[in-house]
């Protein structure tokens, strides 16, 4: 990549796998420097009628050589340019008579130039365009293009330019009446070709240049794109049925070869002002103007009606695909040579991915990049029209060519109609031809599916969740046709699509109702940040940028904004995004209640008695301590490991959090029925100070308790029930029950480190567990943690890979808070938050509602009855195997 040269386009390019170095232009045809040839359908937005280094033009060069012409001889009679001026002012259809002619290397230029004119003619300043439009990036030209952004419009558009609606001759109407007397000029493209090649209706134009007339106001028409034979015929005027006042000219003009422009004004708008006043150091260029007139010749000489001819086959083949693959063209728009396909939006029931794409006007690189690099073809994406293609082969394109250009077209549209995306973003991943077929991946494709729709007058809580993928395996949730994609490639595209930063709604979700009168209206907002992608940047940077998605859920009217995986954990559990007067919640405290409801479910179906269990919770942040807190109340003993990285960190805060596990334990005493760890404690009540009994019954932090249980059990010879164990490796031997929560990148729990029998609820996004664990160990039951059952089935399209009616629990909780009417607050939000609390209030509303925890699964599989009992089994002969082992009288070390 050059440093030099618009580095930052280069980089766009080469995101999409479009950044090829041409070496040859022929015709149709081009060349890389890798000795790859593409058909080039593009050519040059239109600047190529006769294709790349056509023998004709360069003749005519050759020729002028010959002859010596001097290229530039201002202030003379230039030879070649009142020969190119005298024919163009013939041809062209402006005003009444003849027009004179004005040159200049760019449409932009010419466009300028145009405004001049007009402006010296009437007197009048305010230039008005519509909406969309593209007229070149000079002042005044841009000053009339569409910028996508409104911030850009405003800052770009100096006083005296103005938009209206594109095809709204009433709209114009309204604008010339509430502007009277002081409209110079109307300037519009025949048919808007940056702008998604949009053509009015019937009809529009001719009443355009009615109000104009009246009013006194020019009409520019620019043809800098629809000119010299694009359309079908030399001018698109012609068939519009208008003349205008000024018409622009360039691309074709200077056949691809030479920078050329011309803006022809009928006589009535030729003033004598701008005709002494105007200059320009290039105009009138000899040279040039030699190549416009081989390129008139050769219009004239069969090229425009060739091009209205293959255009007649190029729009019928588009037209057979779109007959034939139903779902893949929204509108096939233009006339001639100049095409726009403009694709139907594929949405959340098929692939986040591609919701993602639409939504960020992404997808005509991507589809470009297909074509490129599958097919050898080379098409250009709209600037201002995300989902729009413009197929614009030269004039001279052969038959055979069109055919080819059709053939991949063809495996788009099959590839887009089978919903294979696999096969749509494997040749931009590679950068070059994969060969892959589209398999039908139509029955990977899920609905969305709500509740009962909203009642006239119903008014719906409003939420939205924020998510991302946090493994290349995630990508296959949200797109199930990716799971066709061999791991490495899933790995590319998780990394390309993190390389920018940005946000899109990926589902919209009309109604979810729980068993209650309330219900919910919803988004999943997507981020293309992954774990790695957020930690390779500055914090505070992600911070900000996952702030600007709160705001963007603010914006489509949530009342609760959920901020799911890590997007809690780079804003400091939510306290640094903006609450702009809506709920945030990490969705930590449902997280809590759903990951310890299902390590219940687990003993329960493996017959085991979790007051006589060892428990393990892994990583100490806000959802582990909690859940830690939850645990004991059931499970006999408990091991807290944290992160070995920060040891220091992680025993003052496990040494916190043994004391609030022990003073919960005192709390719970005079409950004949505790069990869990206040079981245990009873052994040495004697032991301990009462100045603890007194904190505890003041709701005050009993400090030092932790430490005072140990030396107690240690006084008896035994273990104390809670303990920090530095190292997992240390302790997960001996765990029976295990809940994982870190926000560890890597799995950290492999197949070989877990006793027979044990059971691991893994909360942890990415995984903590690594995927290879359950294939290899059947005698341990691992489970997906945090996931909720919905009181119906509802889906948010590809559902994240979950059945219809299953969710993550952060994600419910976030519509659980909605249902329960919140409108402002935080919830498990902060670095120091204290889900405890919060935990039983939100499975106590979330019952309400009928939420509760979901069937135990693995790698996103329901495990079925049988399983628990098989798992019982192997967890037994593995027991008995490693109690033979270990009695095995040792060998002798020589025999
Ligand atoms: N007008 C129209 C209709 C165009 O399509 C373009 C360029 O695409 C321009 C003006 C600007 O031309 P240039 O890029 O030569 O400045």
């Amino acid at each position: 990549m050059s440093a030099h040269l618009n580095p930052q386009l280069l980089e766009l390019l080469e995101h999409f796998r479009l950044d090829r170095t041409y070496v040859r232009g022929e015709g149709s045809w081009l060349t890389d420097d890798r000795g790859r040839r593409v058909l080039d359908l593009s050519s040059q937005y239109g600047a190529l009628p006769l294709g790349h280094n056509p023998k004709a033009l360069w003749d005519a060069l050759e020729n002028e050589r010959r002859l010596g012409t001097p290229p530039m001889v201002q202030p003379s009679r230039p030879l070649r340019a009142i020969e190119l001026a005298e024919r163009l002012a013939k041809l062209a259809p402006v005003g009444e008579g003849d027009g004179v002619v004005t040159f200049s290397q760019s449409g932009a230029e010419a466009v300028e130039i145009a405004i001049r004119l007009a402006r010296l003619a009437t007197g009048r300043t305010i230039v008005v365009g519509g909406e969309r439009a593209y007229h070149g990036k000079t002042l005044g030209a841009s000053a009339l293009t569409w910028e996508s952004s409104k911030a850009m419009r405003e800052a770009l558009r100096p006083p005296g330019f103005a938009h209206v609606a594109w095809d709204d001759a009433a709209a114009l109407e309204r604008f010339l009446d509430a502007h009277q007397g002081e409209v110079a000029a109307v300037l519009l493209e025949p048919i808007q070709g940056e702008g998604g090649v949009r053509e009015p209706g019937p009809g529009y134009f001719e009443r355009v240049r009615e109000l104009c007339t009246k009013r006194g106001v020019l009409l520019i028409l620019d043809e800098v794109q629809t000119g010299l034979g694009r359309t079908g015929t030399l001018f698109c005027a012609e068939q519009l049925g208008v003349r205008p006042d000024i018409l622009v000219l360039s691309k074709a003009l200077g056949g691809g070869l030479v920078p050329l422009a011309a803006t022809i004004a009928a006589p009535h708008v030729w003033t004598e002002e701008f005709a002494l006043s105007h200059g320009s150091t290039f105009a009138n260029n000899n040279l040039s103007c030699a190549v416009g007139l081989a390129v008139l010749d050769a219009l004239e000489g069969g090229l425009v009606e060739r091009g209205r001819e293959r255009s007649r086959e190029l729009r019928a083949g588009f037209d057979e695909l779109a007959r034939r693959y139903k779902g893949v063209f929204r509108a096939i728009r233009g006339r001639g040579l100049l095409l726009g396909l403009e694709l139907e939006p594929v949405g959340p029931e098929s692939s986040f991915f591609m919701q993602h794409l639409f939504a960020s006007d992404a997808v005509n690189g991507v589809v470009a990049s297909y074509l490129l690099n599958e097919h050898g073809v080379r098409v250009i994406p709209c600037l201002t029209h995300g989902r729009a293609l413009r197929v614009q082969p030269s004039l001279d394109v052969t038959r055979h060519e069109l055919a080819q250009g059709l053939a991949a077209f063809e495996a788009l549209a099959k590839t887009i109609h089978r919903r294979d995306w696999s096969c749509l973003v494997a040749p931009f991943l590679a950068g070059e031809k994969t060969g892959r077929r589209p398999v039908d991946a139509r029955p990977l494709e899920r609905p969305v599916i709500a509740s009962r729709p909203l009642v006239e007058g119903e008014e719906p809580s409003r939420f939205a969740f924020l998510i991302h993928h946090t493994a290349p395996e995630d990508q296959v949730g949200t797109t199930r046709a990716f799971g066709r994609l061999p791991s490495a490639e899933l790995r590319s595209l998780y990394e390309w699509t993190a390389r920018f930063p940005g946000h899109s709604p990926l589902c919209h979700m009309p109604s979810i109702r729980g068993k209650g009168r309330a219900v919910a209206e919803g988004w999943l907002l997507g981020l293309t940040h992954t774990p790695e992608s957020m930690r390779a940047r500055p914090r505070a940077e992600v911070s900000a940028e996952i702030g600007k998605a709160v705001l963007a859920a603010q914006k489509l009217g949530a009342h609760v904004v959920g901020l799911g995986a890590f997007t809690s954990i780079m804003t400091q559990n939510g306290a640094e995004v903006p609450s702009q007067g809506s709920a945030i919640t990490t969705g930590s405290a449902l997280t809590v209640a759903v990951a310890v409801d299902g390590v219940k479910l687990a003993c329960e179906r493996l017959g085991v008695d979790q007051s006589t269990k060892r428990g393990l919770v892994l990583g100490l942040g806000v959802v582990g301590s909690a859940a830690a807190v939850v645990a004991s109340e059931s499970l006999g003993s408990l091991v807290l490991v944290g992160n070995p990285l920060r040891p220091e960190r992680e025993r003052a805060k496990a040494s916190a959090l043994m004391d609030r596990i022990y003073a919960r334990a005192i709390a719970q005493l005079d409950d004949p029925d505790a069990r869990g760890i206040a079981a245990e404690l009873r052994r040495v009540l004697p032991l301990l100070g009462a100045r603890f009994f007194e904190a505890v019954a003041r709701g005050e932090p009993a400090t030092g308790l932790a430490d005072e249980v140990v030396s107690a059990f240690r006084s008896l010879g035994m273990r104390a029930p809670v303990e920090l164990a530095p190292r997992l490796e240390a302790a997960i031997g001996e765990a029976d029950v295990i809940i994982a929560a870190t926000s560890a990148a890597k799995p950290l729990i492999g197949p070989d480190d877990l006793r027979p029998g044990a059971i691991v609820c893994d909360v942890a996004k990415p995984a903590d567990v690594a995927r290879t664990v359950a294939g290899i160990r059947d005698d341990v039951l691992v489970f997906d943690g945090g996931l909720v059952r919905y009181p119906e089935p509802i889906a948010f399209g590809q559902n994240l890979g979950y059945e219809p009616g299953v969710n993550l629990a952060c994600l419910t909780e976030t519509i659980v808070l909605a249902l329960e009417g919140v409108r402002g607050g935080r919830f498990g939000v902060g670095l120091a938050s204290d889900l405890v609390d919060e935990v039983p209030r939100i499975r106590e509303a979330a019952r309400r509602h009928g939420f509760s925890v979901a069937e135990l699964r693995v790698n996103g599989r329901v495990l079925p009855e049988q399983h628990f009992g098989k798992v019982r089994e192997a967890a037994a002969r593995r027991r008995a195997a490693e109690s033979r082992r270990l009695r095995k009288p040792s060998l002798p070390l020589s025999a």
